[in-house]
């Protein structure tokens, strides 16, 4: 069988707004397996993560990460 590259696999980039729980920053992620925080530093595992927000857009990612700190919906889910 011959290899096809490009454009034959579309590869959907999730991104994922996770919060960390140490340091309680959000933050955009694109790993389904770990997430550093860019804040603390700190590895945490994705599925120990809540995900309060998913899109294949990181344009609207970063537009529902706004709304979320705007709103300061994380003090509900921590
Ligand atoms: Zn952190």
């Amino acid at each position: 069988m011959c290899k096809s590259e490009a454009g034959s696999t579309i590869f959907m980039r999730e991104f994922m707004i996770v919060g960390c729980p140490i340091c309680k920053n959000l933050q955009i992620t694109t790993s389904k397996k770990s997430m550093k925080c860019k804040y603390c530093g700190r590895i945490t595992n994705m599925n120990k993560l809540k995900v309060f927000y998913n899109s294949s857009s990181h344009k609207d990612a970063l537009k529902a990460l706004y709304q979320i700190r705007e709103e300061k919906a994380i003090k509900i889910f921590f």
